[in-house]
């Protein structure tokens, strides 16, 4: 091609191209209208339902631009109008979090800039900062300084970075899969046996231990369990704890547990999920042993009330992780060899990523850790105090939690699961507050889970009322 086709060609192009790069003025005009329809959604959330049952019009991507005024009316009325409003303090369905305004300042800073968070070499700013995030984690949780850890896109990320170091260290392969043996709970949360599929591990032995009235872990079964399985010519590997379960916010006994783990030379894991940062609160004892963890799995996406997208993993032997995650290659012979575990691709399937440290640092370096810790008490007032108007109104209530999850169902007198399940489809249908269920004990029950940083006593009251008025249109 002559060079003066290629020139024009170039030119021509550029005039169509460069729409991506935004002009001041046009950026400054866009900034604003984000930032109004920002402030607008948050000043409104007061006054907003928790749920709208309502299904999305079309959102297809058009053949012409079209302008961001539209488009943000479009997004108003067809994503935040339909569904959870998971930023709301009305959603205490699921783990909800809500999502911390300077997270989202975070998340546009990194988005502008856009640092290469993946390996040390390319951005060893960003990379301190992500390894800044997982040294604060190992103090609270009193991992060794030599622990490792990556931030991941949420929980279940982090298991299965957890459990593939656990598979790896014992060389679950092979004949042997079918031999070992995992240890969890019926209320160990689904993206654990998720994660032994993905794994490969579909077909280990999994033993469900039995709870106790409180929802935890019995150590005595465990034992007795590992035991026969040792005999029978099994070979126990891991053992998963929760610390805080989704359905019920219990706290396996996790020193008792650590204990076993330890004398049968097992792995330990804990799931913290949910509840992992309400060791910050007067909560603290219920945590002991956590420490002693193996890898251990939380998620800032709830205990720390940021946007959706923030898990963390926490993993003691390094090499365990390095194991599947480390890769050299040609094209990234720069980087520099001796970084491997500052650099977080070398402990997660991922490579390039989202530079998601940042959305954790900035609002612990701009707030500091008290509003949080201040929330996180204040949960767990809130669900006593719920349990309180629910017992108060007629309704029974699950075991006195150890967090900020519980459950509920009305005594009727016949009929009780299907007409609660009845309860909580009016509950859905109102709206006003969303909440969840589940079957526990194989009785159909209501979750309450308060965990968004926007849920005050206020919210507790409106529920109530609610739930009331939900229980009157069944009754009538
Ligand atoms: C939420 C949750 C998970 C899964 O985490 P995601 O961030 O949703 O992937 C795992 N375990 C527990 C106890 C949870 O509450």
């Amino acid at each position: 091609m002559e060079v003066e086709s290629i020139l024009s060609q170039l030119d021509h192009l550029n005039t169509i191209s460069s729409a991506l790069d935004v002009p001041k003025d046009v950026r400054q005009e866009m900034i604003r209208q984000v930032a109004d329809y920002a402030n607008h959604f948050i000043e409104e959330l007061p006054h907003v339902k928790g749920f709208y049952e309502r299904q999305p019009a079309s959102l297809e991507i058009g053949d012409h631009p079209s302008t961001l005024s539209h488009l943000l009316a479009l997004y108003e009325k067809e994503v935040v109008g339909t569904g959870i409003n998971a930023a709301s303090g009305t959603h205490l369905g699921y783990i909800p979090g809500g999502g911390v305004f300077v997270s989202a300042l975070a998340d546009f800073i990194a988005d502008i800039t856009n640092p290469y968070a993946g390996v040390y070499y390319a951005s060893p700013g960003a990379v301190t900062i992500e390894n800044e995030v997982i040294n604060w984690l190992k103090s609270i949780f009193s991992f060794p300084e030599n622990a490792v850890g990556n931030l991941t896109s949420g929980g279940s990320i982090s298991m299965l970075i957890a459990f593939n170091a656990a598979r790896d260290k014992y060389a679950i392969k092979n004949e042997k899969v079918v031999k070992s043996v995992v240890y969890l709970s019926e209320q160990v949360h689904h993206s654990a046996h998720k994660a032994l599929r993905i794994l490969g591990l579909e077909d280990v032995v999994v033993r469900q231990i039995p709870l106790d009235n409180h929802h935890r872990m019995i150590p005595d079964i465990l034992s007795q369990q590992i035991e026969m399985d040792q005999s029978a010519g099994l070979m126990p590997f891991m053992v998963v704890a929760t610390a805080g379960t989704t359905d019920t916010g219990a706290i396996d006994p996790l020193n008792e547990l650590a204990d076993i783990a330890e004398k049968n030379n097992l792995w330990f894991h804990v799931d913290a999920a949910y509840g992992g940062f309400f060791i910050l609160t007067s909560r603290k004892s219920l945590f002991d042993g956590i420490q002693r963890a193996d890898s251990l799995v939380v998620d800032p996406h709830k205990g720390m009330f940021l946007p959706y997208g923030l898990g963390a993993v926490l993993i003691k032997d390094s090499s365990t992780v390095l194991h599947s995650n480390r890769y050299e290659a040609h094209y990234m012979q720069d980087a520099d060899k001796d970084e491997l575990i500052k650099s977080p691709s070398n402990l997660s399937p991922e490579l390039t990523r989202h530079f998601r440290g940042l959305r954790m640092w900035l609002p612990l370096q701009i707030h500091g850790k008290q509003p949080f810790i201040a929330c996180l008490e204040e949960k767990l007032l809130l669900v006593q105090y719920f349990r309180y108007l629910l017992v108060r109104n007629g309704f029974r209530v699950g075991p006195e939690p150890d967090l900020s999850v519980s459950y509920f169902w009305y005594p009727f007198e016949e009929d009780a699961d299907e007409k609660n399940k009845s309860l909580m489809q009016q509950i859905h249908s109102d709206g006003d507050v969303f909440l969840s269920s589940s079957v526990i004990d194989g009785r159909y029950v209501i979750r309450i889970a308060i965990l968004a940083f926007r849920t005050k006593k206020s919210t507790i009251d409106r529920a109530m009322h609610m739930i009331l008025r939900c229980l009157r249109k069944i009754q009538e």
